[in-house]
């Protein structure tokens, strides 16, 4: 590699990807082992999928299987990535869920369901791998999967708007505490992607056609799009990059 693009390697680091078995957290694992990371990938199902992806690539893929509704799942997701690899360097809270509902008919168990994974467990997984850099000051990476919904209302999806709103408060305020320390929290908004994630709004003819006329780009983004930010913010060539929320969305906050 050349020596100007050496800062945009992932050589010798290890990142943690949560919700690695499919969608934008199968792209990011994949990205990141091809940029020269060894990953670890948290899903509550197998990630075999993404494991023979990586090892096609010649990568190395690590899985944890684990429930990240519940915070209590945090220490042993720390104690398995600690014997598999002797410290995480970056940490990207991708696992996100999504319920779509009239506002007026939520329930509380649906709304906690969310915030419990999309909001509660970013920050505490955050806290526990930033207390361990914080006591080593080594420094490390956080890369938040926020949403257009941290900037927009959004329709029917209360609960997924607050949660996401939450994660771009969150990077901010994350960032301001630990930036001293060389942990640099930042977060990516993917705009529309097609995922497990939109499905039932690509099912909706007239949804999705409304949506796909407003980005610019013309077209629904991949996990692939979202790929070079999330190596970008996890490599040294963004180390004075520190809470701020990088929209991959074909356009569409442009608009
Ligand atoms: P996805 O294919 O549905 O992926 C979501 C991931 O989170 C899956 O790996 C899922 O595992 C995992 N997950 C959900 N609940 C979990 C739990 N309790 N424990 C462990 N893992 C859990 O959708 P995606 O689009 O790739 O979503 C990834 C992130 O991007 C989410 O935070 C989402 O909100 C965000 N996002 C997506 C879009 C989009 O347009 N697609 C836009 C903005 C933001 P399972 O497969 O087992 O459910």
């Amino acid at each position: 590699m050349p020596q100007n693009l050496s800062m945009f390697s992932l050589e010798g680091k290890t990142a943690l990807v949560t919700g690695a078995n499919t969608g934008l957290g199968q792209g990011i694992c994949t990205a990141y082992a091809a940029a020269g990371a060894n990953v670890i990938g948290v899903a509550r199902r197998s990630c075999q999928e993404t494991a023979e992806k990586i090892v096609s690539l010649g990568g190395n893929f690590t899985e944890i299987i684990a429930d990240l509704s519940d915070i209590n799942a945090i220490p042993l997701i720390l104690q398995k990535a600690e014997s598999a690899y002797s410290r995480v360097d970056i940490l990207v809270n991708n696992a996100g869920i999504i319920k779509r509902c009239d506002a007026a008919d939520v329930s509380m168990e649906d709304w906690d369901s969310v915030i419990n994974i999309n909001e509660k467990m970013v920050f505490f997984l955050s806290q526990a791998f930033a207390k361990n850099w914080i006591a080593d000051s080594k420094g490390g990476k956080i890369i938040n999967i926020a949403s257009m919904l941290s900037y927009q209302g959004g329709i029917r999806v209360p609960s997924y708007t607050a949660s996401k709103s939450a994660v771009m408060g969150l990077t901010r305020a994350l960032a301001n505490e630990w930036a001293k320390y060389n942990i640099n929290v930042n977060a990516i908004a993917p705009g529309y992607m097609a995922t497990n994630n939109t499905q039932n709004l690509r099912s909706d003819e007239q949804r999705s056609e409304e949506i796909l006329d407003r980005i610019p780009a013309g077209r629904w983004g991949t996990p692939e799009d979202i790929t070079g930010a999330a190596i970008f913010l996890a490599s040294d060539a963004a180390a004075y990059i520190h809470g701020f929320t990088l929209a991959v969305d074909g356009g569409w906050l442009a608009r």
